[in-house]
């Protein structure tokens, strides 16, 4: 297999469909639920019974908006919807409602990193669509096949992008990237394995130097960051070794084996004139005034990236961990309440940076683990109140890090609040002056030699004085043993 090249490089431009987060369908009133009985939510539009009249969804046209804001593109104020015709068992009416020469949304980008920095990806068009049912192959150890059209009229959005993508990684930094603008933004639900997310790769390769494009081959449905990377760089790959052996790569489309790890041929492609679009003349032109476009604006929740650059500047925390506590939309919201809310439980003296930083490192290590993540939902293991509860007893001084650790993972167990469980366990940090004083004498008089050897020079040996110390109060505030040690260390009586 050819590896990397220097004598030819390569060009991606990947289509995205991405279900829209709506209640109900592009244009009828039925629920897109996840996971119905088989044909339980159509009705006579999504059937595509004959007589039935589509009527566009409000709201997916809104979400439609939003993403054609936070992908930069321009707004057509007049787009239209038009009929692809072609047969399939999936595609009850014969035609997908889409849109082909007005789109809703053109002429746009976001921005990717990559190991050289950041890099712009153009983003061609964004139009409306309704998805298609879902045949089913085999079912029941048949080889029968059945349909199921409660995925039928899911509206859905086509992302295409321009062919400025170069290599598999940047294929997937692309990906990742859009999936989660759309997740934060509250249009899509990123689910790649349950196709609410997919990705169709179109790929050639030409000479370094040339200005005209090869073939391209379109790879079909990538339904897996595992197997984006992999999938582009083995068709690169495969395009080369074709060129180098003197043979010419054909238009068509492939799709990638995981079981062969490699892409296969499914058939040669169709072109845009074989479909015969034309303008749906049961729904007129889609028309979208400043107004709406204004208060769509207005409304946007915040891009992850705009949040990250903020959470540093405002939370102290660093880009790992805002990274981190950007993973899902409502781990980021987790994160923010939580911060906040400790932050106000400490008081206005109290440093923001720390209170910020004290949350994501707690979040990151311990809840996080716990998170149970569903599309656009979260699960967690204990409230933002609760959670701020424990970290302020713990930036007081009241209990340490450890006693944190063991409370948290009660909470998780019982749902108790932290000060409950430290009540009823006796948790409470030991601060008693007196006491840790009295122990660290007694442990000093025990170690004569070790005292010795830490007067000598032997600094580590106090590491050791620290260690029997807490192990013999238990409880024991640390910093408090540290400040009581240190200062009977500093005295010449001992
Ligand atoms: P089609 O309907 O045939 O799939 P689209 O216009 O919807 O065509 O999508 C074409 C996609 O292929 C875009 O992402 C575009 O950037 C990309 N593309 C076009 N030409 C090439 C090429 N020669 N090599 C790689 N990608 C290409
Ligand atoms: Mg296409
Ligand atoms: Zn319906």
């Amino acid at each position: 297999m050819a590896q990397a090249s220097t004598e030819f490089e390569a060009i991606i431009g990947l289509e995205v469909h991405a279900q829209l987060a709506t209640r109900t369908k592009m244009f009828c009133p039925c629920p897109t639920t996840y996971g119905l009985p088989p044909n339980a939510a159509t009705c006579p539009v999504c059937l595509g019974l004959p007589g039935a009249l589509p009527v566009p969804n409000r709201y997916a046209v809104e979400l439609a908006i939003r993403a054609g804001i936070a992908l930069n593109c321009t707004i057509r104020r007049t787009s239209r919807f038009a009929r692809k015709n072609y047969f399939y068992p999936d595609l009850a009416k014969g035609y997908q409602i889409t849109q082909h020469d007005l789109p809703i949304n053109e002429k746009g980008w976001i921005e990717i990193n990559t190991p050289n920095g950041t890099k712009r990806i153009g983003i061609t068009r964004i139009h409306l669509e309704e998805d298609a049912a879902k045949n089913l192959h085999g079912v029941g150890g048949t080889t029968d096949t059945l349909v199921d059209f409660n995925r039928a009229g899911i509206p859905l959005i086509e992302i295409v992008s321009e062919p400025d993508i170069r290599t598999g990684e940047e294929a997937e930094a692309y990906l990742r990237t859009l999936r989660e603008i759309l997740m934060f933004l509250g249009i899509n639900d990123g689910n790649l394995e349950e196709g609410s997310f997919r990705c169709d790769a179109n790929i050639s390769v030409r000479p370094k130097g040339s200005n005209t494009f090869g073939t391209r081959v379109e790879l079909k449905n990538i339904n897996s960051f595992k197997f984006v990377r992999k999938a582009v760089d083995h068709e690169i790959a495969r395009q080369i070794e074709v060129i180098r052996s003197g043979g010419t790569v054909l238009r068509e489309t492939r799709t990638w084996s995981s079981t062969q790890d490699k892409t296969i041929s499914l058939r040669s492609k169709e072109e845009a004139h074989d479909y015969r679009y034309f303008a749906d003349p049961d729904l007129p032109p889609l028309v979208i005034d400043e107004g709406w476009i204004e208060e769509v604006r207005r409304t946007m929740p915040e891009l992850p990236s705009a949040k990250r650059s903020r959470w540093q500047k405002e939370w102290g925390i660093t880009q790992y961990d805002a990274q981190v506590m950007s993973i899902h939309p409502m781990v980021a919201d987790f994160f923010e309440k939580s911060a906040s809310l400790l932050w106000q439980k400490l008081g206005p003296e109290y440093p923001r940076e720390k209170a910020g930083k004290r949350v994501a490192n707690f979040v990151g290590s311990e809840v996080l683990r716990f998170v149970q993540s569903d599309g656009l939902q979260a699960e967690f293991p204990c409230t933002e109140e609760a959670l701020s509860e424990l970290l302020a007893l713990l930036e007081r001084g009241q209990i340490n890090g450890k006693i944190a650790k063991d409370v948290f993972a009660i909470m998780v167990q019982t749902g108790k609040m932290p000060q409950v469980i430290i009540e009823e366990r006796g948790l409470v940090q030991v601060q008693d002056e007196a006491l840790i004083e009295r122990t660290l004498r007694d442990i000093l008089a025990k170690h004569p030699k070790e005292l010795a050897s830490y007067r000598a020079g032997k600094k580590g040996v106090r590491g050791f004085f620290v260690g029997q110390a807490m192990r013999s109060i238990e409880g024991a505030d640390p910093q408090l043993v540290n400040r009581l040690l240190d200062r009977l260390l500093e005295s010449i009586e001992i």
